[in-house]
């Protein structure tokens, strides 16, 4: 059985390195900070009994041969970048456990048919360039030398900043791998929310990653005194803008993984005794299903046009992004939750809120995650925290997985 720990204590061992005196880790990438970490990850390995490599944009990746020549590699990956005073669980847990799960596997001297790679991804965050997932982008073979002229707070562009750490921005295509040579991804990950707590649950399976559409709603309707105009003839637009909102609530609610937001909300002119001329909102949608996720946009766009033009209201809804959620593999899943059933866990899924590397996979391998319950739902701070003992039970259940798929 894997050594519970043997992954404690390298995951405070690990963060020692961008440690903040009020707790938690500053580890940006390409900095001193993160290089020792992904030395230690590379001893770890090491001692695991991988052949340790890094690629052309700085992925650690350890590899354990399977029985048969040429057979797809079972990867499983995670992070160990930060966010500024992030904490010690997100990203390194998956990257410790995943080196658990082999050096266990070895320790029994179980053969597997498939090879097994660990991979510590390169800027998984984005807190650095406001552009993450550098690493598993390269594996997928996205990323693109106009993404590395991102640049940081100091005017550092990624292609800058891989130099300094003596890596050749022009060699990122080498990192891209084949598909073929993939048979699937598996994370281990903290849920960075509260269902699980509220679940008193260890262990979830992830449905999938949820891509968020953010847009941007203008309602415009006329300015008036708000004493000398009547009711009546008011074209006054907060009031279809709160008609508008309640209706998001309302339709979100209606499926069980969707999510929706509205963030921020001006109006204008902004005068106590003043009817607005316009409101301006913003709204994030979220859901793992892509047609859920557009149908919903679709019923809201089209009650707010018919709720505005009968009240003569202008709308005006544009896009700031849209993210293609990224469905879990059914297949996985099912191993997945196969692997919490032997160890007496109760079976859990739920969707992941947050973007993880695994989302860079969509359209080249079957991808699975698996979530341990976070204190209090509290990510990206210092407080964050998991257990000891459910660290334990998730990598157990990642060990379970991986052996399954790799046999
Ligand atoms: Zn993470």
């Amino acid at each position: 059985m894997i050594n519970q720990e043997r992954v404690w204590n390298r995951l405070f061992e690990l963060s020692q390195f961008g440690k903040q005196e009020r707790g938690g880790v500053t580890r940006i990438s390409f900095t001193d900070e993160e290089r020792k970490a992904k030395d230690l990850i590379a001893l770890y390995m090491k001692e695991a009994g991988f052949v340790v490599t890094e690629d052309a944009v700085g992925n650690v990746i350890g590899r354990k041969e399977g029985r048969i020549e040429g057979a797809p590699a079972v990867i499983i990956g995670s992070h160990i970048d930060s966010v500024p005073h992030g904490g010690i669980f997100d990203g390194p847990l998956g990257v410790i456990a995943g080196i658990e799960v082999v050096q266990t596997i070895v320790e029994q001297e179980i053969e597997t048919d498939h090879p097994i790679e660990v991979i510590a991804f390169t800027d998984e965050e984005g807190s650095r360039f406001r552009f993450g997932m550098i690493g598993s982008r390269a594996i997928a073979g996205t990323l693109n030398k106009e993404h590395l002229q991102n640049k940081d707070q100091n005017g550092v562009t990624i292609a800058q900043a891989m130099k300094e750490m003596g890596l050749d921005p022009n060699k990122i295509l080498d990192a891209a791998r084949d598909p073929g040579t993939i048979k699937g991804y598996v994370e281990l990950h903290i849920e960075q929310g509260k269902v699980l707590e509220n679940h008193h649950l260890s262990v979830g399976v992830v449905s999938g990653i949820a891509g968020p559409l953010w847009t941007k709603w203008v309602l415009t309707g006329e300015a008036g005194h708000a004493g000398a105009t009547p009711m009546g003839i008011r074209k006054d637009p907060l009031i279809p803008a709160a008609a508008i909102i309640q209706y998001i609530e309302t339709e979100t609610k209606k499926y069980p993984n969707a999510v929706a937001t509205i963030g921020q909300i001006s109006v204008k002119p902004g005068g106590v005794n003043v009817i607005p001329s316009q409101v301006e909102f913003t709204l994030d949608l979220r859901d793992i299903d892509e047609e859920v996720r557009n149908k919903i946009e679709h019923t809201i766009v089209s009650y707010a046009r018919q709720i505005c033009e009968e009240r003569k209201i202008e709308v005006d809804i544009s896009t700031l992004q849209r993210v293609t959620p990224v469905p879990c593999s059914k297949e996985i899943r099912q191993v997945i939750e196969n692997s919490c059933k032997e160890i007496g866990l109760e079976t859990f899924t739920l969707p992941s809120g947050a973007g993880h590397d695994g989302m860079q996979f969509k359209d080249f391998c079957p991808i699975g995650m698996i979530f341990i319950q976070s204190k209090n739902g509290i990510s990206h701070n210092p407080d964050e925290w998991s257990s000891k003992e459910d660290c334990g039970r998730g990598t157990t259940v990642l060990y379970k997985t991986v052996l399954e798929l790799a046999k």
